[in-house]
């Protein structure tokens, strides 16, 4: 369906030395990928892993953005700064930010709309808790999540947004979703696409599936029909590891 993408989310881990030796360690293992590769890294390592990356075809990503460009945001970094030192990327909406630090789909949407004016690419974050799965409510959930986060969002501008599903409960758990659920809810979201703009951007855009996805699980996750990569935690941050996951996306 999208094109495949696997990102890596390295969370609050590796000062900026330890992550140009990770992306060092990374660089040769992903020289032939087939798929697009993008690492998910601190703030305060950007500028070592933009340097890292520098003439290979790794993107990097900051891990949230403001939805303002500028004023008095103490602690916060906007979507023009990102741009402006070379960032690509940036993630939003990950679990643990609307978790532990009041992320809503409301801020989703507005982050969204800063980065893709800034020039970015988003790589969205979506997912149910266990409670809803188990109430039997994550469609609904995960289609309000993506409807809300792309409330304004044209046709043209989602060349430049990924969805990725991660179901809370997998989230640096162990847990992973089997390969029916991870790609049940992925073509609910690319349906969920269709109905926002249409059938091509549905089929264009990518899916990822993000929860514990390692070495082991990602050949069969990958081969889904509506997963097309994977957002990656624990794992991405060892380099054989990751390497594994994005020989897999093929
Ligand atoms: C994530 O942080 O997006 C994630 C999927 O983490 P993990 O792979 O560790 O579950």
């Amino acid at each position: 369906m999208g094109k495949y993408v696997i990102a890596g989310n390295w969370k609050m881990n590796k000062t900026p030395a330890e992550a140009t030796a990770l992306i060092n360690e990374i660089k040769p293992l992903v020289a032939d990928a087939a798929c697009d590769v993008v690492v998910g890294v601190p703030f305060v390592d950007l500028p070592a892993a933009l340097a890292a990356v520098e003439g290979t075809k790794i993107g990097v990503a900051a891990q949230n953005c403001h939805w303002e460009k500028s004023g008095a945001y103490t602690g916060e970094i906007s979507a023009e700064m990102l741009a402006a030192m070379g960032v690509g990327y940036v993630i939003l909406g990950h679990s643990e930010r609307r978790t532990y630090f009041g992320d809503t789909d409301e801020t989703v949407q507005k982050r969204m709309r800063a980065a893709l004016d800034a020039g970015l690419t988003v790589i969205l974050c979506v997912g149910e808790y266990l409670t809803q799965r188990e109430q039997g409510v994550t469609n609904e959930v995960v289609a309000m999540q993506t409807k809300i986060a792309l409330g304004g969002v044209s046709a043209e501008e989602m060349a430049r947004v990924i969805i990725a599903y991660e179901p809370v409960w997998a989230i640096g758990t162990g847990l992973t979703a089997t390969n029916e659920q991870a790609n049940e809810v992925c073509a609910m979201i690319r349906t969920t696409i269709a109905g926002l703009y249409d059938q091509a951007v549905a089929d264009a855009v990518t899916v990822q599936y993000g929860g514990s996805m390692n070495a082991g699980n990602a050949a069969a996750l990958l081969a889904q029909s509506d997963v097309d990569g994977g957002l990656i935690g624990g794992a991405s941050l060892k380099a054989a590891d990751f390497a594994v996951i994005v020989g897999a996306a093929k």
